[in-house]
């Protein structure tokens, strides 16, 4: 069994020039296919494989202002017809529904991402060989006392072909490496590897610095468990985008999600505290905050030519010099807003999933007139704090008010880093927290990453994102000590 792309698009070609096809004001068949498998360990032993090829085609109609949806893993050109009566069945006999789509132009093209190794061409005992290794390397260091590692692969194939005429066929690549450490004296401390998920192919994994990183680690987690706790109140924060990008994604990301934005979405994450009216208007941020969605982005998680409805992705502002510029949207949220065309953020996560609107790589762009290196960051900061890593979150339903931590604290006292600070959450709200962006890093500081699963929809679904971000300055966020509550 093979994703034949030729077999599928003739099935796919005869249908759409079927009488049935043409039953309906839109059609659009996907095919499908993820490969994904995740090694996870615990100190030297395998804790778990997960392995699975998740290949089949689906079928969505657009009829009388309806969507009808259905999927099969079976494919052949009877599914195909099969999956159709299903879709037109659940929608043939109702009233007049709301959904509209914009008019897109029509592609027949190809996009295959190039990689310099596919991860499922690698045998299963050479990637367990490799990560074994890592782990009784880390093993070795004095100050680890455990270590859980993961590696997630995914390989995904998509052809394409809608009424319209557009028939498009994309391979994309995703790896995803994670590493944690455990320390239990004097109290259990816990550290990650600065490994990003990333859509690369194994050659990501196989170049990582490994040996520098565990030396870092080591010496990192012993400085941790004996840093001092965090005295709550106001500081300057320097944010590192290992920390800034999750901050981006809740904050940002989310909340310019027009289906939340018009309420017409709200699982998982809520709703929005913008709105359409802002566009143009609403305050975000201060003049360095420059928010791009972007799917052209290279090695981008979310980074694709065409989108699940055939869109061909952009390049656009969400923010621009503080201030709201635009909305991420898809073909029908795109016409149910009176917009012209969609920019491109539709996905499926698999064959038999609905295309949802989804988040785009969304970041914050680095100092396009200076180019500040982190020292030069750590002088303008002067005093405060240096955020290095994510941790945990929480954020209300409209996106604006919010808690995050991190990985690592380091106290910076006149431009110098003196030493570490622990159990530290910063606390404020969206508007407030962008506005106190006083200077963000240039190019040499930016880094791209991301997230493998955010979550979106009934029945739920998760996407891939980049986010990336230069070491950026907030001046007075307060910050609370997390172990003493206040
Ligand atoms: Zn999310």
């Amino acid at each position: 069994m093979y994703f034949n792309k030729v077999q599928y698009r003739k099935y796919a070609q005869l249908f759409l020039q079927s009488i049935k096809a043409q039953k309906v004001d839109f059609c659009e068949i996907r095919f499908q296919e993820n490969l994904i498998e995740d090694i996870s360990f615990k100190n030297l032993n395998i804790e778990n494989i997960y392995n699975i090829d998740r290949r089949g085609v689906s079928i969505r109609v657009l009829y009388n202002g309806n969507w009808g949806f259905s999927a099969s893993s079976d494919i052949s050109q009877k599914t195909i017809e099969d999956i159709f009566n299903e879709a037109f069945g659940m929608v043939e006999h109702l009233s007049e529904g709301t959904v509209k789509i914009t008019s897109e132009e029509v592609y027949q093209d190809e996009d295959i991402q190039e990689v310099l190794i596919n991860p499922f061409e690698v045998p299963i005992s050479e990637k367990i060989e490799y990560i074994s290794s890592i782990q009784n390397d880390i093993l070795k260091e004095k100050n680890i006392d455990f270590a859980d590692a993961s590696l997630i692969q995914v390989y995904e194939k998509k052809l394409y072909l809608n009424s319209s005429g557009s028939d498009i066929y994309q391979e994309r690549c995703r790896l995803f490496p994670s590493f944690m450490m455990y320390r239990v004296n004097p109290e259990l401390t816990t550290l990650k590897f600065y490994t990003r998920p990333v859509s690369e192919g194994y050659e990501y994994f196989k170049n990582f610095p490994f040996k520098e990183e565990i030396l870092r680690a080591n010496e990192n987690i012993y400085q941790k468990s004996k840093a001092k706790e965090v005295i709550s109140g106001k500081y300057n924060l320097l944010i590192d985008p290992s920390n800034l990008w999750l901050t981006i994604h809740e904050s940002i990301g989310h909340s310019t999600e027009m289906d939340r934005v018009l309420l017409y979405e709200a699982n998982y994450a809520g709703s929005s505290f913008a709105s359409v009216d802002g566009i143009g208007e609403l305050v975000y941020g201060s003049e360095k905050v420059n928010i791009v969605g972007d799917r052209t982005q290279k090695n981008g998680l979310a980074s694709v030519k065409y989108d699940d409805e055939g869109v061909k992705t952009s390049k656009f502002d969400i923010i621009k010099n503080g201030l709201l510029e635009d909305l991420q949207t898809n073909r029908e949220i795109a016409a149910f807003s009176g917009r012209e065309n969609s920019n491109g953020c539709s996905f499926a996560n698999s064959y038999s999933s609905f295309p949802l609107q989804r988040m785009p790589n969304v970041s914050l762009l680095p100092n396009q007139t200076k180019d500040l290196g982190f020292k030069d960051m750590l002088n303008i900061m002067g005093d405060g704090i240096y955020i290095k890593g994510d941790g945990s979150w929480s954020i209300d339903m409209q996106r604006y008010n919010f808690q995050f931590t991190g990985d690592l604290f380091y106290e910076v006292k006149a431009g110098k880093i003196v030493g570490m600070v622990k159990d530290l959450s910063y606390q404020s709200n969206t508007q407030d927290f962008w506005k106190s962006c006083v200077e963000v890093g240039g190019q040499s500081t930016y880094s791209l990453e991301g997230a493998f699963n955010c979550g979106k929809g009934q029945p739920s679904q998760v996407a891939p994102v980049s986010h990336g971000a230069p070491v950026s300055l907030f001046k007075d966020i307060k910050v609370l000590n997390t172990k003493n509550e206040n």
